[in-house]
């Protein structure tokens, strides 16, 4: 079936005295720099409400949503506060891809998640927890792709991206097929592993939705180290989301913000904020710098380590002691640590080398957990 003009083809809402735009890729739409991730919604329906009106009014013109965050309720928690509201505005539905999706399926999950925020369209739906392994699922008849291409052509979806964790490389592969006007991935200073993709996407007008530009929580606490690397004296999620901004090929920084607190700090920092060639390039320098710290024993989360008959998760501690070796991140690390359940504690290792004759990167582990261990019981 031939793809169609959209139905729905209003320009998107502007407050240019709070929010600067971006092209988001080759659709001609103009998305907001800060975009809201509403998987961060709690289970206060009015603050719900009012932060995403007050993100409308601040000029936030995308917010990622699925029926799947927050236990189902993700897409409930957002639509009050969109509601009278989504003229010009981006809300991006997804849903997941596997060997058995049908058409009908996928259909189906589309009128669900429109019926549950009030929309009569999406101006994009994303194909969630995508792979190159699951694009000859997407193309076979009757499956995902007819769905998205009758969707489209029925006006109850404009354009189609995808998002997922697969390697660079394979998702290059994706972007490559045209299928797709734009990809959603993890992208901040401590996990820059997209940016072959990101560049790529750039090349080719595919739009690129930064997920987890303050890398999760990880870059909310302050780190002095950080500060000297980038050579700037700002809070730490203010320097992520400028750090992600600064690169010229992301569309849009999509954070989950729960907090009226968390949203206008954000708009401060980055509402006003233009992509920087020259500060990228300086803080890109200043995190590698800060990522050789350990030299050649930095934990790639291979997980070759595994498995350990004292039930530690290795890998999980290991990527800890860098973010607090490499990047200063002590208050985070420390929380970190106080969360892991007392049946897999650092503490709790025997000694008994296994993982160390295992790890292709030679780490003492067991030094490094007895300074985790060390770290936990130390209060912040
Ligand atoms: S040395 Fe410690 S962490 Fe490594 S496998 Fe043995 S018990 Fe587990
Ligand atoms: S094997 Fe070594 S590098 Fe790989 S996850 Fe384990 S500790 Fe990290």
């Amino acid at each position: 079936m031939p793809i169609t003009e959209p139905a729905h083809n209003e320009p998107l809402q502007t407050k240019p005295e709070t929010m600067r735009y971006r092209p988001f890729g080759r659709t001609g739409l103009q998305v907001s720099a800060l975009s809201m991730g509403c998987m961060r919604l709690g289970e206060d329906m009015d603050l719900n409400e009012r932060l995403v009106a007050r993100a409308i009014e601040m000029g936030i013109n995308y917010f990622e949503t699925t029926r799947y965050y927050c236990d189902g309720q993700c897409q409930h928690r957002t639509a009050p506060g969109l509601k009278g509201k989504t003229e010009g505005i981006i809300v991006s539905g997804k849903e997941s891809i596997s060997p058995d999706k049908t058409a009908y399926l996928f259909r189906k999950e589309i009128e669900r998640q429109l019926d549950i925020l009030g929309l009569d369209h999406f101006k994009f739906f994303q194909v969630g927890w995508f792979s190159w392994e699951m694009v000859r699922h997407l193309l076979k008849p009757g499956s995902v792709l007819d769905a998205l291409r009758r969707a489209k052509a029925e006006g109850l979806i404009q354009h189609v991206g995808f998002t997922g964790h697969d390697k660079p490389e394979n998702f290059i592969r994706c972007i490559e097929t045209g299928l797709f006007d734009s990809c959603t991935v993890p992208y901040n200073m401590v996990n820059r592993t997209y940016e072959p993709l990101i560049k790529r996407a750039g090349e080719l007008g595919v739009g690129v939705v930064a997920m987890c530009p303050v890398g999760g929580g990880v870059l909310g606490g302050a780190s002095d180290e950080l500060k000297e690397a980038v050579g700037m004296d700002l809070p730490t999620p203010a320097m992520a989301l400028k750090f992600v901004l600064s690169n010229p090929d992301i569309s849009t920084a999509c954070s989950g913000m729960s907090t009226m607190e968390m949203l206008e700090q954000n708009v401060e920092a980055v509402g006003q904020f233009e992509p920087d060639a020259a500060l990228f390039e300086t803080i890109c320098e200043g995190v590698d710098r800060l990522r050789t710290t350990l030299g050649d024993h930095f934990c790639t989360s291979c997980g070759y380590c595994r498995p350990c008959d004292a039930g530690i998760g290795i890998p999980h501690h290991m990527g800890l002691y860098n973010l607090w070796k490499c990047y200063g991140l002590v208050d985070w690390v420390r929380e970190r640590l106080a969360a892991v359940p007392a049946d897999k504690a650092a503490s709790l290792c025997t000694d008994c080398g296994g993982c160390e004759d295992r790890c292709p990167n030679d780490l003492p582990i067991r030094e490094r957990l007895k300074e985790l261990t060390e770290l936990a019981s130390q209060t912040g």
